[in-house]
């Protein structure tokens, strides 16, 4: 069985708009902070084996420091260093960025997955 190989900007491309990485016609989530068991246009399975999207969860936390760095260098930069503010700025990046980037982040994980060894497909006797 020969598979064409992915292009890897239309892969990530779908992977940003959270489109399905497989063939983008399908959202990945079936709502909101919930991922879908597979594709319902070409079947790819989202969710696989235990441990998974631990992948998913790296990428959300290395994001994070680097939106929390990039948020201190530019507070430092642009304000007149004030710390009590830097405090509460890097608390809330901190605290919303994981949130508002978690969907791109497990969006990203899967399309990664799909450019090195594709996403595999679901069985319709395989649960659910
Ligand atoms: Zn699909």
């Amino acid at each position: 069985m020969s598979q064409q190989s992915p292009s890897i900007l239309k892969t990530l491309s779908r992977g940003v708009r959270l489109c399905c990485p497989v063939c983008g016609r399908a959202s990945v989530f079936q709502t909101p902070f919930r991922v879908r068991h597979h594709c319902p246009a070409c079947a790819a399975l989202f969710q696989r084996e235990e441990g998974f999207f631990v992948g998913a969860i790296m990428i959300n936390v290395v994001t994070t420091e680097a939106a929390v760095l990039a948020s201190a260098g530019l507070w430092l930069l642009l304000a007149d260093g004030s710390q009590g503010m830097l405090l509460t700025l890097l608390f809330g990046v901190a605290l919303l960025f994981p949130m508002a980037f978690y969907h791109h982040s497990w969006s990203l994980w899967l399309a990664g997955d799909h450019l090195i060894e594709r996403l595999p497909q679901h069985r319709p006797d395989d649960a659910p």
